[in-house]
């Protein structure tokens, strides 16, 4: 019988010494992958090290730690990742939200007024986690999130309905495509937008995340192109676009929107110091339809 030290440390050379995984924090992640198996928080695991692993249950955290060995994402195994404070269902079906993205986030919170009645939508929303973490920072906004996948779209549900957020619904649809005429204050979103030839979805967790919300054309800009495209239609007099990309595409971002007719472009560094995400306004003052 193993003792969860003993457990622990033979999980932790396992990692470090898989191919599969280029970096990789064995000690915190077995740690984790033990914790989610006994449903225990970190102090329990560490204060209990002393403890038996029973037979049973150090064959089922083998077979986790196997998982990880073979490359597959932590966040996968674990059924969840945390972004902006809420903890997400997250599965196969969508994407695995990024630190980074929270900078989407922020940048849109400093276009939404607290109080005001705004609607919000958020463009192929995976496991929801921008509409979701926007839709609790600001109460009063009715937030709308769509993707094109049914599969990620259940996912969005089942957060929304964990946290009991009531001002965000989710919808099915190919970016603007099933939108009908609906006009929204501030549109956001985190596209696809690598290179379909890029080495790096070979790599790491990207080779297990869908690759329809991770590469789009040769330049990684066909869906980012779509939703410049559609976007006045759909955006209110002096509506927000703002939306993630590639560290080496804001250049041409502000072009393609500048193209468009949106005005007071700028770029925003993520983490990093990268350019990561691109901001537009829609200059009309008055909307020139009825609606
Ligand atoms: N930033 C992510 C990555 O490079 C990609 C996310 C996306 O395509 N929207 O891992």
């Amino acid at each position: 019988m193993h003792s969860i030290r003993s457990a622990l440390l033979q999980a932790q050379a396992q990692l470090n010494s898989s191919p599969r995984l280029e970096t990789v924090d064995a000690r915190f992640e077995s740690q984790l992958l033990l914790q989610h198996l006994l449903n225990a928080g970190r102090a329990w695991l560490i204060a209990h090290e002393n403890d038996s692993l029973e037979d049973g249950m150090q064959a089922r955290f083998e077979a986790l730690v196997n998982r990880r060995v073979n490359g597959e994402p932590i966040a996968y195994i674990l059924g969840s990742r945390e972004f902006y404070g809420l903890n997400l269902t997250v599965t196969p079906a969508t994407l695995i939200p990024r630190p980074d993205t929270e900078i989407l986030v922020d940048t849109a919170l400093a276009k939404i007024l607290a109080g005001q009645h705004t609607q919000i939508l958020d463009l192929g929303t995976g496991t929801g986690a921008i509409a979701l973490a926007i839709a609790q920072q600001r109460p009063q906004a009715q937030v709308t999130g769509v993707d094109a996948s049914r599969p990620a779209l259940d996912v969005a549900i089942s957060n929304s309905r964990q946290l009991h957020l009531a001002n965000v619904h989710f919808t099915l649809s190919d970016w603007f495509n099933d939108l009908g005429n609906a006009r929204f204050d501030v549109i956001v979103s985190n596209p696809p937008y690598i290179e379909e030839t890029d080495a790096h979805l070979q790599q790491g967790d990207l080779r297990f995340e869908p690759l329809s919300a991770l590469a789009s054309g040769a330049d990684g800009l066909d869906d980012i192109r779509r939703i410049i495209d559609g976007c006045l239609i759909h955006l209110k007099p002096q509506g927000w676009l703002m939306f993630e990309h590639g560290y080496n595409q804001a250049e041409t971002v502000r072009e393609l929107m500048a193209q468009t007719g949106l005005v007071n472009i700028e770029t925003v560094r993520d983490f990093g110091g990268n350019d990561r995400v691109t901001i537009g306004k829609n200059p009309l003052i008055v909307s020139t339809h009825w609606d």
